[in-house]
């Protein structure tokens, strides 16, 4: 099957990456994972690191899922703010979900610096609507009040166009605590310690199907089988035929990202002091700058199975409006990737048959909390069942219609109304 994407622009520019064997007849472990993106990997890891057996199973390559085509932003929190989580979860499981996130960017901080992957510090977040100025501030102050979080400013009006280097904006605030990487460089320095812990990962290797057998499972995939204790699904809710419980719990929405060519004599009038930034519309714009001087700007979104024929035609009129000066910069490449979200916008986390535990739908949030969801998965197959990991188990999380062209039309139609919201 063709991929449908091609290939990000991190995984063009990674250089020699090993290829893992297909999985070829028998493989025994403790617990197999399905699904080699950050979540899955981050799983492998600490069961790896903890004495455990682990084989990885991935449909295609390691990290061409969303973990290697991201923003690579690490945000503060839960894709739901903390406003929204105390008015429908109450405050004490509100901060409970924060201090989750603070220990999730932890988390990625010290993996990333065992793996020797760069971390710049700080997001901009920016507001579109001169009405969301009360609200950034009441969240700013709500966070540093009553959230201990001391990493985050108001940026007025002025101050927000400084720091991302364009008037658009109406004002936002600045997230010292959150930052960016290489997603796909950080992806592979997690699958290298992975195989160095002594789990097999292997490549090219749909998990088809599963079933129970003397008591143990036996995933099969199209040209070998794992028998495993346990399994970890963390497919992103994009299993294919293997499982269908996460697959009803989101949707997929396609986001489209491009690296320009260097900015040069531009390159300090596009987020001058090298954070990372979003804004607030619906079709969410989000950028930073590569290492060597490009703009790496997502923005643009289309339902799943629609594709356009020129990624970069696409994405290139939201970055304009942000920065008109880069009219005549060229764009190197465009890509795009699902970001797979839930109905309630907070993951889908639960034991989906006995023994079988599985992740999906982390929206554009995945950069933090997937590894570290992938780390609680595995202390639980280690039997050591985390308090963190309760307070996702329970979220309310809706089903969405197993109809494919009904899917689709539901998201096509969220995203033409968010639009047409987001021009008033
Ligand atoms: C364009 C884009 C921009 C984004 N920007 C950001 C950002 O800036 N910050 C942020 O926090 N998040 C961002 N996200 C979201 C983030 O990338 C995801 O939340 C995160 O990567 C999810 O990780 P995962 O491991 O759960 O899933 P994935 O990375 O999707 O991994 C799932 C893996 O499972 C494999 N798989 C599926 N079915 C099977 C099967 N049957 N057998 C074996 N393997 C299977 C897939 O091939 C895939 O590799 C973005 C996403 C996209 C697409």
């Amino acid at each position: 099957m063709p991929r449908p994407f091609p290939p990000s622009w991190y995984h063009l520019t990674a250089g020699d990456r090993p290829e893992r064997q297909t999985l070829s007849g028998k493989a025994e472990a403790d617990i197999c994972v399905i699904g080699g993106g950050l979540a899955g990997l981050s799983a492998a890891l600490h069961l790896a690191e903890a004495g455990t057996r682990v084989v990885l199973l991935e449909a295609d390559r390691l990290g061409y899922g969303a973990s290697g085509r991201n923003g690579g932003q690490i945000h503060s929190g839960q894709r739901r703010d903390i406003l929204w989580l105390e008015k429908h979860y109450g405050f004490a499981r509100a901060k409970a979900l924060w201090q989750v996130g603070e220990e999730a960017k932890a988390l990625v901080r010290s993996l990333a610096a065992r793996f020797g992957c760069k971390i710049t510090n700080g997001l901009i977040d920016v507001f579109h609507r001169p009405a969301d100025e009360k609200e950034n501030a009441h969240f700013v102050e709500t966070l540093r009040e009553r959230y201990d979080y001391p990493d985050i400013e108001v940026l007025s009006r002025e101050a927000a166009a400084e720091a991302v280097g364009s008037p658009s904006y109406y004002g936002g605030c600045r997230d010292r605590g959150a930052g960016h990487l290489d997603p796909y460089a950080f992806l592979l320095g997690l699958a290298g310690a992975t195989e160095a812990a002594g789990a097999s990962l292997f490549e090219d290797s749909p998990a088809l199907s599963y079933r129970k057998e003397n008591g143990r499972f036996c995933v099969q995939t199209p040209s070998g089988e794992v028998t495993a204790e346990r399994l970890i699904v963390t497919t992103n809710g994009r299993s294919g035929p293997f499982e269908a419980v996460t697959r009803g719990r989101t949707v997929g929405v396609n986001s489209f990202m491009v690296a320009t060519e260097p900015l040069g004599d531009l390159e300090n009038t596009v987020l001058p002091g090298g954070e990372c930034a979003s804004d607030s519309y619906f079709v969410i714009c989000y950028w930073r700058k590569s290492a060597d001087g490009r703009l790496l700007f997502g923005g643009g979104e289309s339902s799943a199975g629609r594709i356009p024929s020129d990624i970069g035609s696409f994405v290139r009129p939201h970055f304009l409006r942000v920065y008109p000066q880069l009219k005549d910069i060229k764009i190197a490449h465009g890509w795009g990737g699902v970001v797979s979200i839930t109905p309630a916008r907070m993951p889908f986390i639960r034991e989906i048959a006995p023994g079988v535990m599985a992740a999906a739908g982390f929206s554009g949030q995945g950069v933090a909390l997937a590894p570290y969801v992938g780390k609680l998965l595995a202390e639980e197959a280690l039997g050591r069942v985390p308090q963190e990991l309760a307070l996702y188990t329970d979220l309310k999380v809706g089903r969405v219609p197993g109809i494919t062209a009904l899917r689709r039309a539901m998201v096509s139609l969220a995203i033409w109304h968010g639009q047409l919201v987001d021009r008033f």
